[in-house]
């Protein structure tokens, strides 16, 4: 059983590297796929945001000489490269999907609109929003507390390659402390990175629960969905 109706899930772009330094994995994609269909199949509707890091990020573009809102475009369309190999992997493990873009692209994706993404979801299609917000100086993580907000999903789940929100980093400082569950003004009071600031803030002010949890473990999914306390609740 699901204690979802409607879920954002967000995964870096980072974590499709796997062990490699650049690009896409297939390995971890194709993990990634078949976690995404075991909770389709549990009836979840899912709305999907994916990052670009792996490919492009506007900011370190900038640092090394490149327009930053051209940047900014590079990096939007990674998420799309992204959400393209993400629908590749769900189509070939039989889940329908729909990649939508902030940004129009038609024949890549479909733009995006709050009704059109709802009405996708309702008819059974995953949805993966590409091109985070659409704009330069937002981060995907932006994009998944908007995106998440306008589809009226429960919770926002951020699939993360650590179990939960430190201290510090777990893999450095042997003294991090994990929280099991800790509230928006806790992480805004102690500087805690669990997501930009502006991310957290929407979320905050809109009463969207963010549950960041270890997503490289392969079933952790479905364990946070049938309500397992693997990862750390962000909540009001
Ligand atoms: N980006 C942007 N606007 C958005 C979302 C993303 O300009 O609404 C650009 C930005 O340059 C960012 C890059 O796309 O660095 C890739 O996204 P992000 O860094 O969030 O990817 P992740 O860290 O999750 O892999």
């Amino acid at each position: 059983m699901s204690r979802f109706k409607r879920i954002l899930l967000k995964l870096s772009g980072e974590s499709l590297m796997g062990n490699q330094q650049y690009g896409i994995d297939p390995k971890r994609l194709g993990d990634y796929a078949r976690q995404i269909k075991e909770i389709h199949e549990m009836g979840v509707q899912i709305g999907i945001v994916i990052g670009g890091g792996n490919i492009f990020r506007g900011v370190s573009g900038a640092q090394k000489g490149f327009d930053r809102v051209k940047g900014d475009q590079m990096g939007m369309l990674a998420t799309v490269i992204n959400s393209l190999a993400l629908s590749s992997a769900l189509a070939a493990e039989g889940v329908k999907n729909k990649v939508l873009t902030a940004i129009r692209m038609e024949p890549i994706g479909e733009f995006y609109t709050k009704w059109h993404a709802i009405e996708a979801m309702e008819q059974g299609n995953v949805c993966i929003f590409s091109a985070g917000t659409g704009s330069p100086y937002f981060t995907t993580d932006t994009g998944s507390s908007l995106r998440g907000l306008e589809i009226e999903a429960d919770v926002m789940l951020k699939g993360t390659r650590v179990d939960g929100v430190y201290t510090a980093d777990p893999e450095k400082d042997p003294e991090a402390v994990k929280f099991t569950d800790i509230t928006y003004d806790e992480v805004l009071a102690r500087g805690l990175k669990v997501m930009d600031l502006t991310a957290i803030c929407m979320c905050n002010d809109n009463n969207l629960p963010i549950y960041v949890f270890n997503m490289d473990v392969v079933g952790n999914l479905k364990k946070v969905i049938e309500g397992e306390e693997i990862g750390t609740l962000v909540h009001h």
